[in-house]
């Protein structure tokens, strides 16, 4: 008989398809691709993010295993056991909610939410919930988790005049629609460039906020996320147009459902939010304005930052200025 000799950390063993199936009954959703791929790989796994977005250690957890009385006895506290603990606890937590990974303490989790525009599906990207209290507002993409934060050219912080050149809204910072920021990371490339979109993107599910204006210019954030920009974009415009305002073109924040407005065929260049003293020197988009339905007695109502708010634009060949007016 020889003696046992400390085994060096053994992976854990692949998922069988049924057992994933099973923890997918259990919980009452389908679990993301990039999850169900890796349980297939390992069932459960560990990910040390001290130095990453999360600053803390991750123990993704398996599915419950029913090979035998041993594995399943390791798998016992597997994702169904966790969530139906944390539902059982935290009250203000999302209905159908997924832990799929725990710190050292069991109750700082990192979960999924259920998908708003998909029933049965959750979101890709995970949440960090603590205790009883509900999933912190900043998402987390998977793919970043374990990552240190890249050396070289790409993480430092960039200069005003390095920012992308945005064809219909040439100065998104002007418009307060690109903000500076020295501390918030990128949720699309994971880089802390200095800046972020103010305001979160339309599209499916859960979209991430403080994205850097280079993954909005370049479309990986519309790839990545499916993210979308514009609101509604007024008239024909060929698809290409389109597609550059509503997926690589950072949007704004009106009242209503956003508008963006076309002339000469193409879309128009986004110039701000105005009130009734700009307005007033620009004839062009004071005539859009009533042409849109204002009525004229409110005009001097109009203000930048009131209940009544102008958004001014400018045709990119033509120079006529477009407007319309939108209340809270
Ligand atoms: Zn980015
Ligand atoms: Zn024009």
């Amino acid at each position: 008989m020889t003696a046992k000799t400390a085994a060096a950390p053994r992976r854990p063993a692949p998922a069988t398809e049924q057992d994933v199936a099973a923890c997918e009954a259990a919980i009452g959703c389908a679990l993301p691709e990039w999850l169900r791929s890796r349980l297939l790989i390992e069932n459960g796994w560990e990910v040390d993010d001290r130095q990453g977005l999360t600053r803390n250690e991750w123990r993704f957890l398996p599915v419950l295993d029913r090979t035998d009385r041993k594995s399943r006895t390791r798998t016992a506290e597997d994702m169904a056991w966790h969530t139906q603990q944390l539902h059982k606890a935290a009250a203000g937590v999302p209905q159908g909610a997924v832990v799929v990974a725990r710190a050292w303490s069991p109750t700082t989790r990192l979960v999924l939410l259920p998908d708003s525009a998909n029933s049965g599906q959750l979101t890709t990207m995970l949440w960090r919930q603590n205790g009883v209290a509900e999933p912190l507002p900043t998402p987390v993409d998977p793919m970043l988790l374990g990552q240190k934060p890249k050396p070289g050219p790409g993480s430092r912080l960039r200069s005003a005049s390095e920012l992308p050149v945005f064809r219909y809204h040439p100065d998104p910072v002007a418009t307060g629609s690109i903000r500076k920021n020295h501390s918030l990371v990128c949720p699309c490339c994971g880089l802390r460039t200095g800046w972020i979109y103010e305001s979160e993107p339309y599209g499916l599910g859960d979209q991430p906020p403080n994205l850097c204006p280079w993954c909005i210019a370049d479309g990986s954030a519309a790839r990545k996320f499916g993210s979308r920009f514009a609101g509604d974009i007024e008239g024909t415009v060929p698809d290409a147009v389109a597609e550059e305002v509503d997926q690589r073109t950072p949007g704004f924040t009106a009242w209503q459902t956003e508008r963006w407005l076309t002339h000469c065929g193409d879309a128009a260049a986004f110039l701000g939010r105005v009130g009734w003293d700009r307005l007033k020197d620009l004839p062009d988009a004071t005539e859009a304005v009533l042409d849109d339905g204002c009525d004229e007695s409110t005009l001097p109502l109009i203000t930048e930052d009131g209940d009544l708010s102008a958004y001014l634009f400018r045709c990119l060949h033509c120079g006529v200025h477009l407007a319309y007016a939108d209340a809270s």
